[in-house]
């Protein structure tokens, strides 16, 4: 099989406030000067690289707002956040673990650092992903998945090179638990220094890795450290990494969505009609009610 050869090494760009609570490096759509379907089924990456919040009693976070036409998928590696939505469903996510929202046809929530770590404090580290639907999801029932670290797929890399934990997709039989509308590989490996592995995706399939912690060498060839972002070419099938360090990486493979996007604030549609009826709906309370 052949390489996927790297397209781009991105380092964060620079950060911004989501709310009072994230405070993120956005590597697309808007981080570089990227087509806005170059890592489709993905639209969003918000990265949260480490930040030391100090202790508070009024949690930092976004207040309640709307979302149609994706979901959106935290996944924690420091600190917690709770989510509450207008759906009814509600949930508290810590390190290792992931919160993934199928807001399709519509849902309010609020997404606030969880309480008691609020009030210490300490190291919070995060990534939020908008995973885009197809036309003929995008006005399904919306929905929630909390998944714990302990509910993933667990892949042992041979001579105790480390463990991956399989979100979403699957690695040589081991599955993750995420239900996804469109093909997506989603895991977290956490790799010994010295150690490598080899991974296969579909070459149409849009790939990235983010580097959350230490740093690795990416087909033998370039180095990418920690919270640097790697885009693949859609030329090969393979991709092989080996750790310099102890270390933890995001890895973004799936089939594009060769659908149209129209993508405006908090919603992403395949027509401007469908956003200009988004905020007919969102102004006119039929995302429902959720209290500040
Ligand atoms: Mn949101």
């Amino acid at each position: 099989m052949k390489t996927k050869s790297i397209q781009q090494i991105l380092p964060p760009p620079p950060p911004h406030m989501v709310g009072d609570g994230f405070r993120v490096h956005n590597f697309f759509p808007s981080g570089y000067d990227m087509d806005i379907r170059r890592m489709s089924p993905f639209f969003l990456l918000d990265y949260n690289s480490k930040v030391d919040f100090a202790g508070t009693d009024a949690p930092r976070g976004v207040g309640v707002h709307p979302h149609r036409g994706f979901e959106t998928v935290t996944i924690a590696y420091h600190g917690k956040v709770a989510h509450h939505d207008s759906t009814g469903n509600s949930g508290v996510i810590g390190e290792g673990d992931v919160q993934w929202m199928t807001a399709a046809s519509g849902v309010l929530h609020k997404e606030y650092h969880e309480k008691e770590y609020a009030r210490k404090g300490g190291l919070f580290q995060m990534v939020q992903l908008w995973v885009n639907l197809p036309a003929k999801d995008k006005m399904s029932k919306p929905k929630y998945q909390g998944i714990t670290n302990d509910q993933m797929g667990k892949y042992y890399l041979p001579d105790n090179g480390g463990v991956v934990d399989v979100i979403a997709g699957e690695l040589n039989g081991i599955k993750g638990p995420a239900f996804t509308f469109t093909p997506i590989q989603m895991y977290n490996v956490r790799v010994k220094k010295g150690a490598n592995f080899t991974l296969n995706f579909p070459e149409t399939f849009n790939t990235g890795i983010l580097i959350i912690e230490g740093k690795v060498k990416v087909n033998n060839t370039d180095e990418a450290p920690a919270d640097h972002f790697v885009l693949f070419k859609n030329d090969g099938e393979t991709i092989i990494i080996e750790a310099l360090e102890d270390s933890i990486v995001l890895v973004l493979s799936g089939e594009p969505i060769n659908e149209p996007i129209a993508p405006y604030g908090p919603f992403l549609m395949n027509t401007k009609e469908e956003l200009i009826q988004a905020y007919e709906d969102f102004n006119s309370g039929k995302f429902g009610n959720l209290e500040d």
